[in-house]
């Protein structure tokens, strides 16, 4: 079957896995080879490098994901967003990246750019006219990521993929957080969409890796730069990776259900002084959300009332862990300025507006009344010691 004509579900489960000929068992068997026969073989890349068997079945179950030509899997997410980056790039370019970035890369940027003399320009904000006052004579890359870390803004991804095109630009997007259930970007123009599969694409807290999708001719420029700088992800995690996904659009259907339903109650609880969540009509990106995602995620970030000790709030929880991360079936919740975003600057945080007292939830996949019935008895907690 051809796999642009099956759904979701069914791309997850079935497409991209390496047939078992010999047994003809029911899932992919692993290939673990790192040195095969050169005999009669006339393909011209080493068969270790990004293209054994199981790393070419699992590139075809991503591409149909994001309805990409192609994709490569990486052995984490900053290698698969770093490698991309710089395969379009030389000494004297300039890039455009968004406001608000994921924490790493950011520090990828702002540590490594300048020694390769490559310029770069974060934009003032997430209009159009942000990321045109930003363009110059030698931009070559746009890099943008929505819904973004930890304050879920919404870049309007069509936007910036026709402001790209006309200025002969590459537009690379970091899909991470909407995942590939959620969010498809190629489908907007975007040339280029990266993922830290180690979040939902692996969705278990137990996977490094990363992945990038995108047509066949920029795929095949970022592995050339990606067999010289390295980042081959081993086949045992690959195998583990497609497994992982058969339940992709399970998990993160559960994930985007119990998520709105606790933004909604965290925007009427009394103890909770702001939701950030992009399903909630009060979201600034609520509109252009429901425009350009399918469904709204399973990212949130909260601040407690100013009186709420966060720390004892946080060890106080008994189901929620507090835990870096994000995505696993498992609730999760961080503070990101001790977390994603420790290594910026109190100046680069204000700038982004991340308050110290930001919390990230990563909604799980556990029944939503036992996750509010924790956040309550840990809030209870926190008000019987208080008083
Ligand atoms: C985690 C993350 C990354 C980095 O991925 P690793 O797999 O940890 O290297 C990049 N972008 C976003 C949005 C992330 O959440």
């Amino acid at each position: 079957m051809n796999p642009e004509n099956l759904k979701l579900n069914t791309i997850c489960t079935h497409v991209g896995e390496v047939a078992d000929k010999q047994f003809k068992g029911a899932v992919s068997p692993i290939y673990p080879a790192t040195s095969y026969n050169f005999e009669g073989v006339d393909e011209k890349r080493y068969p270790r490098y990004f293209n054994t068997p199981n790393q070419q079945a699992l590139t075809r179950k991503l591409a149909a994901l994001e309805h990409a030509e192609s994709a490569l899997i990486f052995s984490s997410g900053m290698a698969a967003i770093c490698t991309s980056v710089l395969a379009f790039l030389k000494h004297g370019d300039h890039v455009v990246l968004q406001k608000a970035l994921y924490g790493g890369t950011h520090n990828f940027v702002v540590n490594e750019f300048k020694r390769f003399g490559i310029e770069y320009s974060f934009t003032k904000g997430l209009e159009k006219k942000d990321f045109e006052a930003a363009i110059k004579e030698n931009t070559k890359l746009i890099f943008i990521e929505t819904p973004s870390n930890p304050l879920l803004h919404i870049t309007d991804i069509k936007m910036v993929a026709a402001l790209a095109r006309a200025n002969n630009i590459i537009s690379v997007i970091d899909n991470t957080f909407a995942s590939s259930v959620n969010q498809n970007p190629i489908a907007y123009g975007i040339d280029i969409v990266a993922h830290s599969a180690t979040k939902y694409l692996g969705g278990h807290s137990d996977i490094l890796a990363g992945a990038v999708c995108a047509k066949k001719e920029h795929i095949e420029k970022i592995a050339s730069l990606g067999i010289n700088l390295g980042g081959n992800l081993s086949d045992y995690t690959v195998w583990l990776l497609e497994r992982s996904i058969k339940t992709l659009g399970l998990r993160v259907k559960a994930q985007n259900r119990n998520a709105r339903k606790l933004a909604k109650y965290f925007s009427k609880n009394e103890s909770v002084s702001k939701v950030y969540y992009p399903g909630l009509k009060s979201h600034p990106g609520h509109e252009l959300a429901s425009t350009q995602m399918k469904g709204y995620g399973g990212m949130l970030s909260l601040e407690l009332q100013p009186g709420i000790d966060m720390d004892h709030f946080l060890t106080s929880l008994s189901l929620i862990k507090p835990s870096m991360s994000l995505a696993g079936v498992e609730s999760t919740i961080s503070v990101s300025v001790r977390t994603s975003h420790a290594l910026l600057s109190e100046e680069e945080r204000k700038a982004q507006g991340i308050s110290d007292r930001l919390l990230r939830l990563s909604v799980g996949i556990e029944d939503k009344r036992d996750l509010i019935a924790d956040f309550e008895q840990a809030i209870s907690k926190v008000r019987a010691k208080q008083i």
